[in-house]
């Protein structure tokens, strides 16, 4: 059997996968089981920040692969705490607890709010509201605090406690968190899965009043807008507030898995011992490549990613066959015409690779993506947008 074959064996048919196999790569380029190449504007779904097979993070993981790989959290090692150091000084949050997934890093935080709400109102306060829309992962509780309904068929019971309410709506916040008692709200600075829609800036500033007002928490999911992605190093750097828990993964690794919940000054001493755990949370190789990862995550970088995106959204929204483009940073959906998917596959056919999020095309880009394979990919949209948007 080849490996199509056997995948369609073998393994639990959750995914609909493109029709090919990715055998190599280098930078922004992927290679396929036949030898055809393609511009990567999809990062494995914003995971690899710096692109595929990337010098200088293979020789920070490797490093630590060969002096140990894990130890377990018996012990103490010095890349998790090193990369604790720099979440920390780079946001002002005051503390890491590491994961290996964005839906670990959510669940940390679900249960952090729900810790921190007992300490301080007692067992029968714990509704957390999030937005319709959102994802925040596949876990039975990170999938009650994920605001659309297909993703819940069949699986209930959910884990209680979390209502949404429309994205956007700060009357509607407001209502729900008077009529729940809640603790918190959670929420994307750019819902990602959910269409890429930032979130407005004056429902942001509306949060933060909330939270003045009722104490409640504010947990920003940057699980897909972290490390970079949205031309700051968090999304919520984007707006006006610190948010007073962030969860992060995806790009963070640099293509290991990693989760890391970040926990401010409200919920700093939530968890004591015992109260939380990992096996493989805070790996030394991943964080060594992710400690890579952020340091290289700088001013000029950010500067360099909001330029690209500013070409991107100067290029494709006027043209043919697109409907609409939203987004942040190297983040970003764009509404066709035609039909997305097979806008996909015309698009691998001329060798790029992109997403969708609903029934959008998604761009996720690597951040140092060079300037020439970039334009050569839009030029490519281009043509294949104004192709597909024929006839509609
Ligand atoms: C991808 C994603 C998750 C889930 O992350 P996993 O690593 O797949 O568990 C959660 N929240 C957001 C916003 C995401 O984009």
């Amino acid at each position: 059997m080849n490996t199509f074959e056997k995948d369609g064996q073998y393994i639990a048919h959750t995914y609909a996968r493109f029709p090919l196999q990715i055998v190599s790569g280098k930078g922004s380029i992927l290679t396929d089981s036949e030898g055809k190449e393609y511009i990567d504007l999809g990062t494995g779904i914003a995971v690899n920040t710096f692109g595929t097979a990337d010098e200088e993070w293979i020789q920070a993981v490797t490093e630590q692969l060969k002096k140990f790989s894990h130890t377990s959290n018996l012990f103490y090692s010095s890349p998790c705490a090193d990369l604790a150091e720099e979440l920390c000084r780079r946001t002002g949050l005051k503390k890491v607890f590491f994961s290996n997934s964005g839906a670990e890093a959510n669940e940390c935080a679900i249960k952090a709010a729900r810790g921190f709400a007992a300490q301080k109102w007692g067992q029968d306060r714990y509704t957390i509201i999030t937005l319709q829309n959102s994802f925040h992962g596949r876990t039975i509780t990170t999938l009650a605090a994920t605001g659309q309904d297909v993703f819940h068929q069949d699986f209930t019971p959910l884990t209680e406690g979390f209502v949404s309410v429309p994205a956007n709506d700060i009357q509607a916040v407001r209502d729900a968190v008077k009529e729940h008692n809640a603790i918190a709200v959670m929420f994307e600075t750019v819902q990602g899965e959910g269409g890429v829609l930032p979130l407005e800036e004056s429902f942001v500033a509306g949060l933060v009043q909330l939270r003045e007002e009722t104490e409640i928490l504010l947990i920003a999911d940057e699980v897909q807008t972290g490390n970079g992605r949205t031309g700051q190093l968090y999304g919520y750097m984007n707006y006006d507030m610190l948010p007073d828990i962030v969860t992060t993964a995806k790009g963070l690794g640099g293509g290991l898995p990693i989760g890391a919940t970040l926990l401010g000054n409200r919920v700093e001493s939530v968890y004591q011992p015992g109260s939380h755990g990992s096996t493989f949370g805070g790996n030394p190789a991943v964080c060594a490549g992710a400690l890579n990862v952020i340091r290289r995550i700088d001013e000029s970088l950010l500067a360099d990613v909001r330029a690209k995106s500013q070409y991107i959204f100067d290029q494709l929204s006027q043209a043919e066959g697109v409907k609409s483009i939203s987004g942040l940073g190297l983040m970003i959906g764009i509404e066709p015409v035609g039909d997305a998917k097979a806008i996909l596959a015309e698009c691998r056919e001329r060798g790029v690779i992109a997403l969708t999020a609903k029934n959008k095309v998604r761009l996720l880009p690597p951040l140092n993506i060079p300037m020439d394979l970039l334009q050569q990919a839009v030029d490519v949209l281009k043509d294949v947008f104004a192709q597909c948007g024929k006839g509609e």
